[in-house]
């Protein structure tokens, strides 16, 4: 009898399941747009131009990897404030902000989670439905309950906001709402400016705790222009949360780089709540790695660097852009006869395309072309290599 013998098997994660099975698949014309990863229009994974600068020069004056402070590299977590809340916002300079360093956006939305589950342990999480799938998980694991709020409607291929905002508004005081900032997984259906000014009220009154992911900054409309959704919780007074990854937008997947930020009502609230994160980390982890975050500090504290960051990451969400139009266009010419233009209304790496399960399910086992069972493709894999056959295969399960 072994410690382990009543072990179960835990399920395969779904998204990353579906990698491995696309990895088995001999189909030579096969085309993975499962995961949510950028890849070049030759299929290739990019490594920005900006980072292989940083890195060079970091190579030239090569030192030595002592440990970081709790909340890692003080550049990288005043340029991670700079980015969301905006370098001469009063948030931030009036130290309002507290910012520790994270594995990933993953790692900064766990530290949020562990953290709030101390200062409220009865509350309830919402997350959107649908939502990234972790964030259940993840919220579920730090021992909290998950529900969901109302978001995408199928029928209408758009945001329910009303059904929204009728579930924000029949949430407990003290719920926490995970919301994504832009560029919402899976759905590609962001909320508008004028959506979000209906949303706020809704929270401030209800008094929930907004918990905003922020994973694609600079995929949607552009660094400012995703980010401004922040800057509208912080001017309504809220004490916010803000988790960020630059791992799509740095292309720095595996150096697990993002960052937790919350918004405290002072200066010495801001400092209390960082001793506080500072304690989760150095409970689970000690201290976050050295290389990602300290190229990310290199680039974005650099005008040169940065410039050059802002316009490859341009270059990403265009080049997404024009696939969305190139995928419409290519379904319509291979003979879908509905209107898929809707494709072009979603924002960010990933469409809902509408495509059933059974229909999902065909496209992998008869072209291997892989996306996941709710429908969801990541735009941001086509390329005009792959497109064609896409487009082709598509118009034969629909
Ligand atoms: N939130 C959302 C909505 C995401 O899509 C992702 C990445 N797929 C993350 C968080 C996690 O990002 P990271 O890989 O940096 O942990």
């Amino acid at each position: 009898m072994s410690l382990f013998s009543a072990v179960e098997m835990a399920p395969r994660d779904p998204i990353l399941g579906l990698n491995e099975q696309f990895n088995a698949d001999p189909n030579p014309k096969k085309v993975n747009l499962g995961v949510g990863v950028y890849f070049d229009d030759n299929g290739k994974l990019p490594l920005l131009q900006c980072v292989q600068a940083a890195e060079k020069a970091m190579m030239e004056k090569p030192a030595a990897r002592g440990y970081l402070p709790i909340d890692g590299i003080a550049a990288y977590d005043n340029a991670v404030k700079a980015l969301v809340f905006g370098a001469d916002s009063d948030v931030v300079k009036s130290g309002r902000v507290a910012t520790v360093q994270a594995i990933g956006g993953t790692g900064g939305l766990k530290i949020g989670a562990d953290f709030l589950k101390k200062l409220n342990p009865q509350a309830r999480v919402l997350i959107s439905d649908p939502s990234w799938e972790n964030h259940r998980a993840l919220f579920a694991n730090a021992g909290f309950e998950v529900g969901t709020y109302t978001y995408y409607d199928a029928a209408t291929r758009s945001v329910n906001f009303d059904g929204m905002l009728a579930d924000l508004r029949a949430a407990e005081p003290g719920t926490i709402v995970v919301l994504h900032a832009c560029c919402h997984n899976p759905t590609g259906y962001d909320l508008t400016p004028e959506q979000w000014d209906q949303i706020i009220p809704v929270v401030q009154e209800r008094g929930l705790v907004a918990f905003l992911d922020m994973a694609y900054q600079g995929f949607g409309h552009g660094i400012k222009e995703d980010g401004a959704v922040i800057g509208k919780f912080v001017a309504a007074g809220l004490n916010i949360f803000v988790s960020t990854s630059f791992s799509k937008s740095f292309s720095l997947y595996g150096e697990r780089v993002g960052a937790l930020s919350v918004v405290a009502a002072d200066k010495d609230e801001a400092a209390r709540v960082l001793s506080q994160l500072k304690i989760v980390v150095r409970t689970n982890y000690s201290n976050p790695p050295t290389h990602g975050g300290a190229v990310v500090a290199a680039v974005l504290n650099d005008p040169a660097l940065r410039a050059q960051w802002e316009q490859e990451l341009s270059e990403m969400r265009v080049r997404i852009k024009a696939m969305r139009q190139t995928l419409v266009d290519g379904l319509k010419a291979a003979g879908v006869q509905q209107d898929m233009s809707f494709i072009t209304q979603q924002i960010g790496m990933f469409s809902y395309s509408g495509l059933t399960r059974d229909q999902m399910v065909r496209l992998r086992d008869e072209f291997g072309v892989y996306g996941t069972d709710t429908g969801r493709m990541c735009v941001a894999a086509l390329n005009s290599k792959n497109i064609d056959y896409v487009c082709a295969s598509i118009a034969k399960v629909i």
